[in-house]
């Protein structure tokens, strides 16, 4: 008498695609396969995670240095020459009356589809 309804069946390895027979659920033909995936899966998203990092340090270097010559502003074609991504963005604030803000770290700015504009440093406390 069969009291185990646990599905079995065929299935192909996540990792080295051999095929194997077992639970319904098993993704990988062993444990050294099944380290070896999850290993990759958590080195891709650190990659994932540092690639978008230095993405924002460059561009907090980037908006840094329109602060120091004093300009509020900069087309998005000579920052984009910079290296600026304008997909990283650490902030997101839906305009009260027009414009978008965003951030990157505690620097801040609006953002139209040519340029960047309203660049500023974030006042620490206060307004
Ligand atoms: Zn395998």
């Amino acid at each position: 008498m069969k009291y185990k309804t646990q599905q079995e069946g065929e299935g192909a390895c996540l990792e080295c695609g051999t095929v194997f027979y077992g639970r319904k659920d098993k993704q990988f033909c062993n444990a050294s396969c099944k380290n070896k995936w999850h290993n990759r899966l958590l080195r891709e998203r650190r990659k994932y995670r540092m690639e978008t990092f230095a993405a924002l340090t460059r561009n907090y270097g980037i908006l840094e240095g329109l602060l120091k010559e004093n300009r509020q502003s900069a087309g998005l074609a000579e920052l984009s020459e910079l290296g600026f991504d304008p997909d990283c963005v650490t902030g997101y604030r839906k305009g009260r009356y027009r414009h978008d803000e965003y951030s990157c770290f505690d620097i801040s700015y609006c953002r139209s589809p040519s340029k960047v504009f309203n660049v500023r440093r974030k006042a620490s406390g206060g307004r």
